[in-house]
């Protein structure tokens, strides 16, 4: 999500400043922490909190870049309220302790002094309850990112959002390069501990996105995936989502990479970079598909992020919760429709039937 770090550690006492005393919440999770009261179908199974408001950076999709005329609560589609930190953070080790939750995940904007600020907000969270904590984060170097682990965090999502660097410089104008170089380093360095994010429709192909997965699989970061949700006040306000049959190729391909069924050696791509084949006969991917789960949210584990990408009673691009039968099935129809019937058998590998050992795995 985030990029272009400013100076990571200050050594200076700071005086924390009025935002810096309260936490943004998204609206979900006030409900579910006992904030306010919300009628729901899909609750949050993790505590979104955001730490800042207006970002230094000015990505074109974000409602908190610099020059985006969005009310500032809000990020994605969510409307993200300002409540007292220390009221926060007793409410969220209270819901853990109650099982209403089961993860924390703080996604924190470029301001001034924001990541000092953070290590701050995470070891008081972490003195107060043992919930698994997980922040989406601009940091600059694999010293930042320790400090991130030691001060309490179990995972760091290091977001690269653009799945190529032609598309980051469209829309984030930042050197894709050195993130993806950093987010190497740091998977090499504390393996199974980092993340990133990666948001379908950006204007990248299918290929380029599905290169990306690859990569990431192979090199054991976790995948949250989005998919690209226009919002009003934004500099892309006006672009389009990604076609449904679009993203839901895009969510089998990362559902296959992850569970380790084929690789994308074993795909073809159309000449304008769409999927065409995962390799696999189509009785065998309907198999894989069934239980629904590529279509589920992707991310830390526990991660369901409802109404992210989706208004209430629109398409659902993730799915907060397991499917229905009739959603599965139209699912997968939007998924393989445009697929090649040309398709060659391979030998899939077998996959677990664990729910969370396959989340676990991007
Ligand atoms: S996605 Fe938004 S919050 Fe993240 S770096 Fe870009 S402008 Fe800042
Ligand atoms: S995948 Fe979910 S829980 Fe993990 S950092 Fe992203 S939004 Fe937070």
């Amino acid at each position: 999500m985030l990029r272009d770090p400013e100076v990571v550690i200050t050594a200076e006492p700071r005086v924390a400043s009025q935002a810096e005393q309260t936490v943004g919440v998204s609206a979900g999770t006030a409900a579910v922490i006992g904030l306010q009261h919300l009628c729901q179908r899909d609750k949050p199974t993790t505590a979104y909190l955001m730490i800042g408001e207006r970002c230094g950076c000015d990505c074109a999709f974000c409602t908190q870049s610099r020059s985006s005329t969005a009310r500032s609560h809000f990020l994605s589609r969510i409307v993200w309220p300002p409540y007292p930190l220390p009221h926060v953070l007793h409410a969220v080790a209270n819901s853990f302790a109650q099982g209403d939750i089961v993860r924390c995940c703080f996604q924190v904007t470029v301001f001034p002094g924001y990541f000092q600020h953070t290590l701050s907000v995470i070891e008081q969270l972490h003195a107060l309850s043992p919930i698994p904590i997980c922040t989406s984060i601009v940091a600059s170097s694999l010293d930042a990112i320790q400090a991130l682990l030691e001060s309490g965090v179990e995972r760091v999502t290091l977001a690269l959002d653009a799945v190529c660097e032609r598309v980051y410089r469209e829309t984030k104008g930042g050197d894709w390069q050195s993130r993806l170089k950093l987010l190497r380093l740091a998977a090499e360095r504390f393996p199974g501990r980092i993340g990133t994010h990666l948001i379908a429709g950006l204007g990248e192909t299918e290929q380029e996105m599905c290169t990306t997965l690859q990569e990431m699989v192979d090199r054991g970061i976790m995948v949250g995936l989005f998919s690209f949700t226009p919002v009003p006040g934004t500099a892309w306000a006006s672009h389009s989502p990604p076609s449904l049959s679009s993203y839901r190729r895009i969510q089998v391909a990362r559902y296959l990479l992850a569970t380790g069924t084929c690789r994308i050696e074993d795909w073809s791509f159309s000449p304008t970079g769409q999927i065409l084949s995962y390799g696999l006969h189509p009785s065998r991917l309907r198999e894989l598909l069934a239980d629904g789960q590529a279509f589920e949210t992707a991310g830390c584990p526990g991660c369901n992020r409802p109404y992210y990408n989706e208004r209430p009673g629109r398409t659902i691009y993730n799915y907060p919760r397991p499917l229905s039968t009739e959603e599965i099935e139209t699912a997968i129809s939007f998924a393989l429709t445009e697929l090649s019937d040309e398709q060659p058998m391979i030998s899939p590998v077998p996959i677990s039937n664990d729910h969370e050992t396959r989340r676990s795995q991007a």
